[in-house]
C-alpha cells in the first residue's frame, strides 16, 4: 500500500493549523528557560534541549520539503546536527549547535515554508501523510520536553494553549473494583480506513481472547504507597529476576520522585515542586518492573496489549456473553476526544482522580483509557504479522523485542495523536517517562 493520509480528515486548512500549533507549542515548553538550562546535563534518557527543538525542525523539513517535494536543504549543516539517527545520544552533547536565537530562526523558516506549500499546493494524499506525520512526531517531542523538565526538576511550563480554557477539575475520588469483559475474536489494530496510521499498528488480525477482569481505573498512589509501606522494595519475592536486578542497581527503595516525610506520610515530586501524595490520582512515573513487583504483591497482573485494547475498543454482543465485531476508535466511541472525556493536552498540567472523567468510560465500565497516564501492558513491543516498516523505517522495526507496550496517553499527549489502537513503547526500566498502569484479576 502506498503511504497516504486522507485528505478529507487533513484537510489543508487542519494541517496548517496544526503545523503552527505544534511549532507553538515547542517554542512556548523552552521558552522560559536560561540558556544553561537548554542545554542541560548529560543523561541517556534525554536530549539537550537546544538540540531536540532544532531535530524537530530538521525532521519536517526532511520529510516534507526535502522528501516529498524534492526541496535542497535550508542549511548545508543540517544533517551533521539534527539527524538523530545518525548521530549517537551523547554526541548532541558536544556538537556545535547554532545558538538559540539561529535555531528559532531556523525553526520559524521550516514552518513558514511548510505553511507556504499548504497555502498554495495542492494537498495530495501523500504529502498530508508527510505533514501529518511531521506533526505527529513534534508532539511526540514536545511531550518529551515535559518530561524532560520533569526530570530536570524545571518549572511547569506556561503554556497559552492550557490558558484561558476552561480548567477540568481534577477531583473525582477512587475508583475501585473491577469489571468483568467477555472473550472471542477480536481484531487487534488498526483497519485500512483509519485516516494516519504508524506502520506498528497495521494491520487489523484476529486474535482469540478469554474472558477476563480488569480494574475500572489505574492503580491509584495511596494503593502503590501501601505496596511501598508494606516493604514491597526490600522482598525479592514480588520481583521476577530482571527487576531485582534493576531494582538492586539502583537502589530503588520507592518511586524515583517519592521522599518519605514520615512513616507513612511520602511526598512526591512535581517539577520543581515537592507536594503530598494525592491519594485517588493514578501512580505515576513508575517502571515495569515496579508495576510487575506491584501486581505480584497484589495478587494481580498486567493486561497484555490486545487485553487492553479489547477493554478500550470492544463491545459486548447482545447477549452480552461474547464480543460483538465493532470496534470503537475511542472508548466512549468514534467522536474524538473533549475534556469532559479525557485528561489530555496539559489541560490539568498534572493527572486528575482516576474517579473523574466519568463521560470517558468504555463499553465496560473502564475509565480514563485514553489520557491521564500512560498505561504499561505485560506485551513485548513486537510487529504485527505482515509488518513492513514505512518511510520512516526508525520509528518502530529499531525497538522491536527489548521495549515494553503502552496504551492510551497521558496528560500531556495530543488528543489528535491517539487512539486506541496507538502504540508506544519504552524499555522496561524507564520511570522518567509518564507511566502507571491498570491491573487485571488473575485468572480463576
Ligand atoms: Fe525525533
Amino acid at each position: 500500500m502506498t503511504i497516504r493520509a486522507d485528505t478529507t480528515v487533513f484537510s489543508a486548512r487542519t494541517l496548517s493549523e496544526w503545523v503552527r500549533d505544534a511549532r507553538r507549542c515547542t517554542f512556548e515548553l523552552v521558552a522560559d528557560l536560561t540558556d544553561e538550562q537548554m542545554i542541560g546535563p548529560l543523561l541517556p534518557i534525554i536530549n539537550p534541549l537546544l538540540w531536540e527543538i532544532g531535530h524537530v525542525a530538521w525532521f519536517q523539513e526532511k520529510w516534507v520539503l526535502r522528501h516529498a517535494l524534492g526541496r535542497e536543504p535550508i542549511r548545508p549543516d543540517a544533517d551533521a546536527l539534527w539527524d538523530s539517527i545518525a548521530i549517537p545520544h551523547d554526541e548532541r552533547w558536544r556538537l556545535p549547535l547554532p545558538s538559540r536565537e539561529q535555531t528559532l530562526a531556523y525553526m520559524r523558516e521550516v514552518r513558514d515554508r511548510v505553511l507556504e506549500v499548504l497555502e498554495r499546493s495542492e494537498l495530495t494524499p501523500e504529502l498530508a501523510y508527510f505533514v501529518c506525520l511531521s506533526v505527529f512526531h513534534e508532539d511526540m517531542h514536545t511531550e518529551a520536553i515535559t518530561y524532560t523538565r520533569q526530570t530536570l526538576g524545571y518549572p511547569p511550563p506556561k503554556l497559552s494553549l492550557v490558558v484561558g480554557t476552561s480548567a477540568i477539575s481534577a477531583e473525582g475520588g477512587p475508583l475501585p473494583g473491577d469489571v468483568e469483559i467477555p472473550g472471542g475474536t477480536f481484531w487487534l489494530g488498526a483497519t485500512p480506513d483509519e485516516p494516519f496510521v504508524f506502520d506498528n499498528e497495521k494491520w487489523a488480525h484476529p486474535v482469540s481472547v478469554r474472558p477476563f477482569v480488569m480494574a475500572r481505573a489505574p492503580v491509584t498512589q495511596a494503593e502503590f504507597a501501601a505496596f511501598v509501606d508494606d516493604g514491597g522494595y526490600r522482598r525479592r519475592e514480588w520481583w521476577s529476576e530482571a527487576g531485582w536486578q534493576w531494582r538492586e542497581r539502583v537502589g530503588a527503595e520507592h518511586p524515583v520522585y517519592w521522599r518519605r516525610e514520615a512513616p507513612g506520610r511520602w511526598w512526591r515530586r512535581h517539577f520543581d515542586q515537592w507536594v503530598p501524595l494525592e491519594p485517588h490520582r493514578p501512580v505515576i512515573h513508575v517502571n515495569w518492573y515496579e508495576a510487575e513487583a506491584y501486581c505480584r504483591w497484589a495478587g494481580r497482573r498486567l493486561p497484555t496489549e490486545w487485553e487492553w485494547e479489547v477493554a478500550a475498543a470492544g463491545e459486548p454482543d447482545a447477549s452480552g456473553a461474547r464480543l460483538a465485531e465493532r470496534k470503537r476508535r475511542f472508548p466512549w466511541g468514534d467522536e474524538p476526544p473533549t475534556p469532559e472525556r479525557a485528561n489530555l493536552d496539559w489541560r490539568a498540567m498534572g493527572c486528575v482522580d482516576v474517579g473523574a472523567l466519568a463521560a470517558g468510560e468504555s463499553a465496560f465500565g473502564c475509565r480514563q483509557m485514553i489520557g491521564n497516564v500512560w498505561e504499561w501492558t505485560s506485551s513485548d513491543f513486537l510487529p504485527y504479522p505482515g509488518f513492513t516498516p514505512d518511510p520512516y523505517k526508525e520509528y518502530s522495526q529499531p525497538w522491536f523485542g527489548d521495549h515494553k507496550v503502552l496504551r492510551g496517553g497521558c496528560w500531556v499527549t495530543r488528543g489528535r495523536l491517539l487512539r486506541n489502537t496507538w502504540r508506544n513503547f519504552y524499555r522496561p526500566d524507564r520511570r522518567d517517562v509518564w507511566a502507571g498502569f491498570r491491573t487485571c484479576a488473575l485468572s480463576r
